[in-house]
C-alpha cells in the first residue's frame, strides 16, 4: 500500500501532528521504535506549558510557545487530558538575577506573552510562603500551566488512530530510499512507501535525516534527572517556581504536579541519547539547588527518581523545514511540549506551502473522554458500578484506581501491552507505593485481557520481563 504521510516518532510532536493531519482525507502511518506512544522525552519531562517568556525574540520557539498556550489548554480540555493553569514564577535572589527577571520580562512582553508581572519579595512571600527569605523579586507569568504530559500525547495518538491514521509500534525506521514515488522505508521487518515522510524522532532525528538527505544537524543530547515527591509535599508550592535560567536549562524548577505531587529538578548534564540514569551526583545537585527556592522540601517523601534525554541540537531554534517531500521536525527541546499544538498547527501550513492536498474529512471526531472513577461525585460512582461492578474494586489503592478504569485503558484505540502503559493511560502504580501492590494485580488483568501469558507482560520496555517461569 501507498500511504500519502509517514511520521517517524510518536512523542508529544508525531502525536500532535498526527492528530492534525487526521482530520484530513490522506493514509498516514506513524512509525514509533518502541511499544507504546510517548516513550522518549515526552515521558520524562518537567510537563510545563511555558508562557513563553524564555525564548529568544524573533524565534520558532517564541512564536509556536506563545501562540501553543491557548491552542494546548483547548485541546486538554477537548481531549480529557489533565491540565491546571498554576501559573509559574522566576526567583531571583541576588541584584543580578534581579535585573535578569526584568530582561526576562521584557522579552516576554516582546513575544506576546499576556499579563506578566514583576512581584517585589513581599509579594512573591505573600503568594509562595515558603519560598526562601533571600527571594529579591520574581517574573510571575499566569498563563503558564501544567499538564500530563504522556497522555497529552496519548490523547493525541488516539484521536488520530480514531480518525483513521494507522501507528505500527516497534516499528525502527532503519533505512530510507528514494523511490519515483517517493521513499521506501524500512521499518522492523517491513517496507513502507510513501510519498511524504515527517521527521518527528526526538533525540533520534539527526540519524534519520540522514537516512534520507545529507548530513545539516546534530543533536546533543542532554539529561536531566528529578525527583518526585509523595503528595504530602505537593503544597510546598502552589505556582512552577523557577529559578533564573542559564545556557543550558531553564534552572532547576519546584512544581506542583497536574495530579498533586512535587516534581523538582531537573539539571542539565551532556549525554548519550538513551541514556536516563539518575546518578546520585545528578540528584545531589538538583536537592542543593532546589532547597535555594524552597528550603523546606522534604525529600523524605520521595517516591521516585527518573531522568530525561533533551533533544537539544547544533541549531539554537527548533528545525522545522522542509526539504522537498521530507519535513524536519527535529531539535525540539524545551519548550517542545508547551510548543506542540502550534508545532503541529505550522507543520500542517508548511506541507499545505509545499504541494501536500489537505482536503478535509466530512467526518471526524475530535472529542474523547477517559473514566477518573476518583473524580466522580457518589452519583456517579454509584450508577457506573451498577453498569459494571469492575468499577466498584479499586486495584490501585494509592491513586483509588478501578479495575473497570484499567479495563477501559486496555480497549483503547492504542491498546497497552505492559504495566507502565497502564499506569501511563489510568494511573495505576503511581503513587507512593509506585505499584509495590498493584503491580501484580495488572499483569493478571492485562495478562487475561490480552489473552496472553503473564510471562509475555512486561514491566515498560520490550525484554523488561515481570514473570519469566511458567508457574503451571
Ligand atoms: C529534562 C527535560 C525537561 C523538559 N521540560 C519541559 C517542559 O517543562 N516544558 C516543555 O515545553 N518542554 C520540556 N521539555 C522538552 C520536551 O519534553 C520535548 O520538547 C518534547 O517531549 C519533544 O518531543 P518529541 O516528540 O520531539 O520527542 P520524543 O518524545 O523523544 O519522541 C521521539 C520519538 O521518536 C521515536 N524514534 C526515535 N528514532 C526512531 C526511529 N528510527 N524509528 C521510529 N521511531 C523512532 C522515539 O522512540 C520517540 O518515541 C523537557 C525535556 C527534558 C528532557
Amino acid at each position: 500500500m501507498m500511504y500519502d504521510v509517514a511520521i517517524v516518532g510518536c512523542g508529544v510532536i508525531g502525536s500532535s501532528i498526527a492528530y492534525r493531519l487526521s482530520k484530513f482525507d490522506l493514509k498516514t502511518v506513524v512509525l514509533e521504535k518502541e511499544n507504546d506512544v510517548a516513550m522518549g522525552c515526552t515521558r520524562a519531562n518537567s510537563a510545563i506549558i511555558h508562557a513563553g517568556y524564555d525564548p529568544a525574540e524573533g524565534t520558532l520557539m517564541a512564536k509556536l510557545n506563545v501562540r501553543s498556550v491557548d491552542l494546548t489548554k483547548d485541546l486538554c480540555k477537548k481531549l480529557d487530558v489533565p491540565y491546571a493553569q498554576i501559573g509559574s514564577l522566576v526567583l531571583a535572589f541576588s541584584d543580578e538575577e534581579s535585573a535578569h527577571v526584568q530582561r526576562l520580562y521584557d522579552r516576554g512582553v516582546a513575544n506576546g506573552v499576556p499579563d506578566l508581572k514583576i512581584l517585589s519579595a513581599e509579594e512573591v512571600k505573600a503568594i509562595e510562603p515558603n519560598v526562601a527569605d533571600n527571594v529579591t523579586c520574581a517574573l510571575y507569568a499566569p498563563t503558564a500551566a501544567v499538564v500530563n504530559p504522556w497522555e497529552y500525547a496519548l490523547a493525541l495518538a488516539e484521536t488520530a488512530v480514531t480518525n483513521g491514521v494507522e501507528l505500527r509500534l516497534e516499528a525502527e525506521v532503519k533505512a530510507i530510499a528514494r523511490t519515483d514515488a517517493g521513499y521506501a522505508i524500512t521499518a522492523g521487518d517491513d517496507t513502507i512507501e510513501t510519498k511524504y515522510i515527517i521527521n518527528a524522532a526526538g533525540t533520534e532525528a539527526a540519524l534519520v535525516h540522514d537516512m534520507a538527505l545529507p548530513h545539516s544537524f546534530e543533536i546533543l543530547p542532554s539529561k536531566g534527572a528529578y525527583y518526585l515527591l509523595d503528595k504530602s509535599e505537593g503544597t510546598r508550592t502552589k505556582h512552577v517556581a523557577f529559578q533564573c535560567p542559564t545556557k543550558v536549562g531553564k534552572g532547576v524548577l519546584v512544581s506542583p504536579t497536574v495530579h498533586g505531587n512535587l516534581i523538582v529538578g531537573p539539571n542539565a548534564v551532556d549525554c548519550a541519547a538513551g541514556d536516563t540514569s539518575a546518578s546520585s551526583d545528578d540528584l545531589a545537585f538538583v536537592r542543593k539547588m532546589a532547597t535555594k527556592s524552597i528550603p523546606s522540601i522534604d525529600f523524605r517523601q520521595n517516591i521516585r527518581n527518573f531522568a530525561g534525554v533533551r533533544p537539544n541540537s547544533t541549531n539554537d531554534d527548533f528545525i522545522i523545514e522542509a526539504h522537498d517531500s521530507f519535513f524536519d521536525v527535529a531539535g525540539i527541546k524545551s519548550p517542545g511540549l508547551a510548543s506542540a499544538a502550534a508545532i503541529a498547527e505550522y507543520v500542517e501550513q508548511m506541507m499545505a506551502d509545499n504541494g501536500v492536498r489537505l482536503t478535509g474529512k466530512p467526518e471526524y471526531t475530535d472529542t474523547r473522554v477517559q473514566p477518573r472513577f476518583k473524580e466522580m461525585s457518589h452519583e456517579e460512582r454509584a450508577e457506573i458500578v451498577k453498569k459494571d461492578p469492575k468499577f466498584g474494586r479499586v486495584i490501585c489503592r494509592c491513586e483509588t484506581i478501578t479495575e473497570g478504569e484499567i479495563i477501559d485503558s486496555i480497549h483503547r484505540p492504542i491498546v497497552p501491552r505492559t504495566v507502565d502503559a497502564i499506569k501511563r493511560r489510568c494511573c495505576a502504580g503511581m503513587g507512593r507505593c509506585q505499584g509495590g501492590f498493584c503491580g501484580p494485580r495488572v499483569v493478571e488483568i492485562l495478562a487475561r485481557e490480552l489473552g496472553v501469558s503473564r510471562q509475555d507482560i512486561d514491566k515498560d520496555k520490550t525484554g523488561s520481563y515481570i514473570v519469566r517461569e511458567r508457574e503451571d
